[in-house]
């Protein structure tokens, strides 16, 4: 049958010398890489002693960021949503009330926002659709659990410390992602 992309190599098997038909050389060669691997220096580490440096866009668990003001910035667009490859984030959004100014930016703020740490594949591409700054990918991992439902992050999990009851959560949070921040420009510009 002809094959749909038409791009079929036929290969031509060639018989065997007598040399590789005593398999000797190779299990030789198999055994030199064995034993020359014995004595290298071994890439295992102690952890959790000794921790491993990060790459500089090394991209962990999410946050959802407020702004100085300590409102939450996310609006519930649906952008991060609809980029994410692996259908992991889900949200309800809901309309922000008069009384409710000081807490949401937008008159829309997301009521529910949750995301399946088990389906993430930790592109960015959430963090990379916002349109508010709203979300970000940090330097953290997610801690391993029992059960399925404990990596389904919601906004308690998610939301970075209030500046006005915790300025200094606050402040180590919004310097990590400075940092994160500059990271990124600097591969993109790369
Ligand atoms: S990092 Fe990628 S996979 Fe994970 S929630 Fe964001 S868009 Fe989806
Ligand atoms: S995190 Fe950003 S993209 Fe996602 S719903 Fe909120 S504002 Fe929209």
């Amino acid at each position: 049958m002809q094959a749909l992309t038409n791009r079929v190599k036929v290969l031509e098997q060639k018989p065997m010398t007598l040399l590789e038909r005593m398999y000797l050389p190779n299990i030789a060669k198999g055994m030199a890489i064995t034993f020359g691997h014995m004595f290298k220096k071994r890439p295992t580490i102690n952890y959790p002693e000794q921790k491993r440096p990060f790459s500089p866009v090394f991209r962990g668990l999410h946050i959802l960021n407020r702004d100085e003001e300590g409102k939450e910035r996310c609006t519930a667009c649906g952008l991060c949503a609809v980029a994410c490859p692996a259908e992991a984030i889900t949200m309800e959004a809901a309309e922000r009330k008069t009384d409710e100014e000081h807490l949401y930016r937008e008159e829309k703020y997301a009521a529910r926002y949750e995301i399946n740490m088990l389906r993430c594949i930790f592109c960015g591409l959430c963090e990379e659709a916002c349109p508010k700054d709203a979300i970000y990918l940090t330097e953290t991992f997610a801690p391993a659990n029992y059960t399925r439902q404990s990596f389904i992050y919601g906004k308690p999990d998610l939301l970075i410390p209030d500046p006005k009851t915790q300025p200094d959560a606050f402040a180590q949070a919004q310097g990590k992602l400075e940092a994160h921040k500059a990271n990124m420009k600097a591969k993109n510009e790369q």
